[in-house]
């Protein structure tokens, strides 16, 4: 058997992302990992329910040999054997989010030899994680542009603590994505506020986008308030700014004792920044791109100051192959992240 690849949890920002980048490369390149120090910078180090879900999920569509893959613990073998794409239905059991999970699990299946369907069961909208409206709107159509589709469906929206949510799947395989390259963002088209409660008074998404539109100066037309009773409590609120080149998305998400207007203030001022900075992708989309752009073999994109999550994805990266990215600072808002003379993989 082949020398697993040691990965040290602990790197950089030492969460969840070391392992869901880790777990994608290892069942791509067929490579076995040891991962230890799991999640050591977070309060509850360790696999929590949705880290264990992701091990799980990418074992079974790998058919890979585990050890360790229990809640709690810092270490683990991860062997895969071979692909199989397919139709899998992915329970997490609890609010974790389904959208790590589906970052686990997509790029792999997306450069398999046959289509996936997956239905996954879980959070659809967590704090610290992607919403859906943010991998459908922002991530997916570039990674359409790099030639890879991926149909997703909100079959129902799931919040934290109660879950329950659907998301859907549809898989085309390619066989190699193409580099990807952004370097600006070009004019604003239009930009979008949305506020969604479940369970909770009306009045709370009312105060969101009140404070949106004042601090956005966004006019009745781009303001929507959505209520889905039964699934809730949950609130979030949602900011799309579509550009020439890309579309991206920001979120707030409602918490208890925190004010309807500070998280949307919070909101507005991470949008004022983005846009303030000229740069095409954010702090979010930087992160997320990466392994598209590793995979494909090179693309390079203009964003805002890389993020701990950002640094930390790279060396991940570069620990399962041969390649380097490159930062370069274009001022002390924007840098350049780009990948060059690289092979495809
Ligand atoms: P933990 O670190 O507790 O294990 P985790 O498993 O959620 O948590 P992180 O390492 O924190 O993992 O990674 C979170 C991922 O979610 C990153 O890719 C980050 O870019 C993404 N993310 C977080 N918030 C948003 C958001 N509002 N919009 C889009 N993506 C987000």
């Amino acid at each position: 058997m082949t020398e697993p690849l040691p990965i040290d949890g602990s790197y950089g920002e030492g969460g969840g992302q070391i392992l869901r980048t880790a777990l994608a490369l290892s069942v791509h390149l067929k490579r076995p990992i040891h991962l230890f120090n799991l999640r050591a910078h977070r309060d509850r180090p360790g696999l929590r329910r949705q880290h264990l879900s992701c091990v799980l999920a990418a074992a079974e569509i790998s058919q890979a040999e585990i050890q360790g893959a229990e809640i709690g613990s810092r270490e683990i073998y991860f062997a895969p054997r071979s692909l199989h794409p397919g139709r899998y239905t992915f329970d997490i059991g609890t609010a974790g989010s389904t959208t790590l999970l589906l970052q686990t699990l997509l790029l792999p299946l997306l450069l398999a030899e046959a289509p996936s369907r997956l239905i996954l069961r879980g959070g659809t909208h967590n704090s610290k994680a992607p919403p859906f409206e943010f991998l459908a709107q922002a991530f997916l159509p570039l990674l359409a542009r790099m030639g890879g589709q991926v149909n997703l469906r909100l079959e129902r929206p799931g919040f934290y603590p109660r879950g329950g949510g659907i998301l859907e799947a549809e898989i085309e395989p390619v066989t190699r994505l193409q580099p990807l390259t952004l370097p600006e963002r070009g004019q604003v088209l239009t930009m979008h506020a949305r506020a969604l409660v479940a369970d909770l008074p009306r009045r709370i998404a009312e105060r969101e986008i009140e404070t949106l539109a004042h601090a956005l100066g966004l006019p009745p037309a781009n303001l929507t308030i959505e209520e889905r009773p039964g699934l809730g409590p949950g609130n979030v609120v949602i900011v799309t700014v579509r550009c020439e080149h890309l579309t991206e998305v920001f979120t707030g998400f409602g918490e208890r004792r925190v004010r309807a207007e500070t998280v949307a203030d919070h909101l507005a001022t991470e949008v004022k920044e983005y846009l303030a900075t000229g740069a095409a992708v954010g702090p979010h989309l930087a992160d997320q791109l990466l392994l598209p752009l590793a995979l494909a073999g090179g693309g390079r994109f203009l964003t805002t100051p890389p993020t701990l999550h950002t640094t930390t994805n790279i060396w991940v990266i570069e620990q399962f192959l041969p390649l380097r990215f490159h930062l370069r600072q274009e001022n002390h808002r924007r840098f350049w992240i780009e990948l060059t003379n690289s092979v495809r993989w």
